[in-house]
């Protein structure tokens, strides 16, 4: 984009260099394995990239939102389950405390989160309350110097091996009785569920949380009782905006892949890049790919520069998520078609490419609920 600063263009090499050195080798296996490698955290730690958003007197590297999509493209490229863990951890647990934490809580939690020590996640979905979210169960009350949570919580990233969560839960009758608690996984009556198995984003942990009675000290609510709706909906906006990194990852590499192959692959005595059936579906990855990366980095330098109100990074996030998104799953499908029965098997990485994209159309917002909030804008409710 003719915005990068050479800080972004140094995130970016650097980030490339660690995914190609160290999740490509790995990342066959552990998608076979559902396998998830935690050092990786601390490699991107040395990086700089865990605290990508945070503020330098919180010990982070304050690069911002561009930075943060960049990083998701790169992991995104090679592999989109350490991406997907690393925003869970980075944008979801790291940002959301660092944006509305208070001064202790930043204290306590950050340092340990962006030196890879410990992994973090959030916790809104459950089982009976996905885009519904304000259909949430989980509960808190408060006894003395702690709030008691019930509740279990669904489809969590980092879930079985993170160390804390940032949790919502109500706190009151109200439908938007909604508050925010820090959750570290030794806290009495918390525990993990089952980890899910996936057809997708393997090598990313994805399960239950389930709070029987847990205690939690009244200072790890964030903010203030009963008012997390708008810091809940804002983390959300961030979230679809840095996550659409990852799609566009995705796309990149499966057009990769086809050209690649396109050019090696003879049939009827020539490339098949020469016959124009291939180009065509080549060409149109190429160029969805780098219209959506456009509109995606836009959202990302207007987030940067606080051009957007409440309103607009509503509608935005949801729009480039959406058109990032579905973008990434039509590309790596097409790089499949490139591939012909190769593309089918796991000897080439596309069909992987696509069980990844298929997440980007479900999590963080499915498309119905995205169409749901441009529609309300352009419509009313
Ligand atoms: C791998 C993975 C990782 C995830 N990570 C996290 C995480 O870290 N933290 C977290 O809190 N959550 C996480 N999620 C949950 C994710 O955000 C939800 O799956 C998502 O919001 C959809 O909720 P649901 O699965 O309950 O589907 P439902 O809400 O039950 O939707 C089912 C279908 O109905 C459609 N639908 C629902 N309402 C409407 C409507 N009003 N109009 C039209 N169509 C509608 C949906 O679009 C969908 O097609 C993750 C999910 C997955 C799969």
């Amino acid at each position: 984009m003719w915005f990068f600063t050479d800080e972004h263009k140094l995130v970016r090499q650097s980030t490339e260099e660690f995914a190609q050195s160290v999740l490509a080798p790995k990342i066959d296996h552990l998608d076979e394995t559902e396998g998830f490698d935690r050092d990786y955290f601390r490699q991107m730690a040395e990086l700089g990239l865990l605290g990508i958003t945070v503020p330098e007197e919180y010990g982070g590297t304050d690069m911002g939102c561009v930075a943060a999509t960049i990083t998701m493209e790169e992991l995104g490229a090679v592999d989109a389950s350490t991406a997907l863990s690393y925003l869970a951890h980075t944008i979801l647990f790291v940002n959301n405390l660092a944006t509305n934490g208070s001064d202790a809580q930043k204290k306590r939690y950050l340092p340990k989160s962006i030196s890879g020590e410990w992994i973090g996640g959030m916790a809104m979905t459950e089982p009976g309350a996905g885009s519904d979210a304000l259909a949430m169960r989980a509960n808190a009350v408060r006894r003395g110097d702690r709030y008691i949570l019930n509740g279990t919580k669904m489809f969590i990233t980092n879930a079985v091996m993170g160390d804390v969560f940032y949790v919502y839960a109500r706190t009151g009758e109200g439908k938007k009785d909604i508050s925010t608690f820090i959750v570290e996984k030794d806290f009495p009556g918390f525990r993990m569920g089952r980890k899910l198995k996936k057809m997708g984003m393997r090598a990313s942990p994805t399960g239950e949380l389930i709070f029987e009675n847990c205690e939690v000290p009244a200072e790890n609510l964030v903010g203030r009782e009963g008012d997390s709706l708008k810091h809940m909906l804002k983390n959300l906006d961030i979230e679809r905006i840095t996550i659409s990194g990852i799609s566009l990852g995705i796309a990149r590499a499966s057009v990769q892949a086809a050209v690649k192959y396109a050019k090696e692959r003879t049939q009827f005595g020539k490339p098949i890049a020469e016959f124009q059936m291939i180009q065509r579906m080549i060409v149109d990855g190429l160029a969805a790919y780098e219209a959506s990366a456009a509109y995606v980095y836009n959202a990302a330098k207007m987030w940067d520069e606080g051009r957007l109100d409440a309103r607009g990074s509503r509608g935005l996030g949801a729009k480039v998520k959406l058109v990032s998104a579905r973008m990434a799953t039509k590309v790596a499908l097409d790089a499949i078609q490139v591939l012909g029965g190769y593309g089918y098997t796991k000897e080439f990485p596309v069909e992987r490419y696509m069980r990844d994209a298929k997440l980007m159309e479900i999590g963080a917002g499915t498309n119905e609920m995205l169409r749901v909030i441009v529609a309300r804008e352009l419509f009313g409710d």
